[in-house]
């Protein structure tokens, strides 16, 4: 019997897995596939990022330092008002990288991480969970005193604990062109239905092209216009869901969900890795696999620290949605040096956004 089955290991299922080990309980991760594959993800994220990682992690996975973003309210060579910081805002890094240095921290420290391994089936008793795992030998029933779902955007976890669904799953599409590209600003353009279009310089590794936006928004076709107007080559891509507003609960009697399971994301960007690692920790520090009462702790914990932020960045989001020429006269009212933080929409309040503010006066 372990302690913690952990189902999923992106960067919240590591994060959890090595916390959770370093605290000494016994952790199995399983992994449906190949640790960091598919890709689909920008790896667009805060400096934040580097208080999660281990030595020589910021050497091996950092692509590109951003400074700011132009924002357009038409596509590609439109007018554009830029939003920028003197130090840097952002990192590019390489994602795949990313989940395998988390997943590598995580075995360091003891935790059993298992690959091709895919959870089928969760089932709750009174004082353990027995979850059902596919493998490349056959099927396994394994035990654990709790499970905790970091499946991402359609957790099975979350289906079989019967806990609600986010809110809304928007869908990403991604492509690359290789052509090395070091400018220091990524490029948003406000050109789609109730989300955004965005260009990223990715260093040696390229330029990648993006959008979102609720499913059945043409996202395919806008994305093939997008990628023909900036007259790029894009020879990958690939696509993925993100979930968007938390359900009312995360946890159940001896389940809980962490990251995109859980919709631990920004309503505004659609960035989960920062928001998922941190609900990892919280998770980790909270909750007593001996003690289902510590499930509420974790609840609790996790929406303190992110929810004021998650419902301002629903907020920020509504602003993709307002009539063009509204669009224009807010960013032209608002644009120049910033002094918020990408992942805190709250520090739009902040002494550092009033001084960034003051010093453009
Ligand atoms: C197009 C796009 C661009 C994005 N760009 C950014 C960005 O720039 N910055 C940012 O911060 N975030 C970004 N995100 C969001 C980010 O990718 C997610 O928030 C993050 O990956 C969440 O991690 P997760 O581990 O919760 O989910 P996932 O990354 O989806 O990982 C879940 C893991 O669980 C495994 N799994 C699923 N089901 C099972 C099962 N039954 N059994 C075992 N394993 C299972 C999967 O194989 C996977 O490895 C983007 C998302 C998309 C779609």
């Amino acid at each position: 019997m372990f302690d913690f089955v952990v189902v999923g290991a992106g960067p919240p299922g590591s994060r959890f897995a090595r916390r959770a080990a370093e605290a000494g309980h016994s952790v199995v991760v399983f992994e449906a596939g190949e640790v960091g594959e598919p890709l689909a993800c920008s790896g667009h994220v805060s400096t934040d990022l580097w208080a999660f990682t281990g030595e020589g992690a910021r050497e091996a996975l950092l692509q590109n330092e951003i400074y700011g973003a132009r924002f357009h309210v038409r596509g590609p060579g439109s007018d554009d008002y830029p939003f920028y910081k003197e130090s840097v805002v952002s990192n590019v890094i390489d994602r795949v990288g990313l989940d395998r240095h988390l997943a590598d921290l995580a075995r360091e420290v003891g935790a059993d991480v298992r690959e091709n391994h895919a959870v089928t089936a969760v089932e709750e008793h009174h004082d353990r969970v027995a979850v059902t795992v596919s493998t490349p030998d056959g099927t396994e029933t394994v035990e654990a005193r709790m499970v905790a779902g970091c499946d991402g955007p359609r957790s099975k976890v979350r289906t079989e604990l019967g806990l609600p669904e986010p809110d809304e799953l928007l869908h990403g599409v991604l492509g690359f062109d290789e052509t090395a590209d070091h400018e220091d600003f990524v490029d948003v353009h406000l050109t789609v239905p109730r989300f955004f279009a965005w260009r990223i310089p990715r260093g040696e590794a390229g330029v990648e092209y993006g959008l979102a936006a609720p499913p059945g928004a043409d996202v395919p076709d806008r994305f093939d216009r997008l990628v023909s107007d900036y007259g790029a080559n894009v020879t990958r891509r690939c696509s993925g869901a993100i979930p968007i507003g938390p359900p009312s609960t995360v946890t159940s009697r001896r389940g809980f969900l962490i990251g995109d399971a859980a919709a631990q994301t920004k309503p505004f960007t659609g960035g989960g890795i920062l928001y998922g690692m941190t609900g990892a920790d919280h998770a980790a520090r909270t909750i007593d696999p001996g003690d289902p009462s510590t499930l509420a702790d974790y609840e609790a914990a996790w929406r303190d620290d992110l929810g004021t932020e998650i419902r301002l960045g629903r907020w920020v989001r509504r602003a993709y949605s307002l009539p063009e020429p509204i669009q224009r006269l807010g960013l032209r009212a608002t644009a120049g040096e910033i002094g918020v933080h990408m992942d805190r929409p709250t520090s739009l309040f902040s002494l550092d956004q009033l001084r960034a503010w003051l010093s453009r006066s």
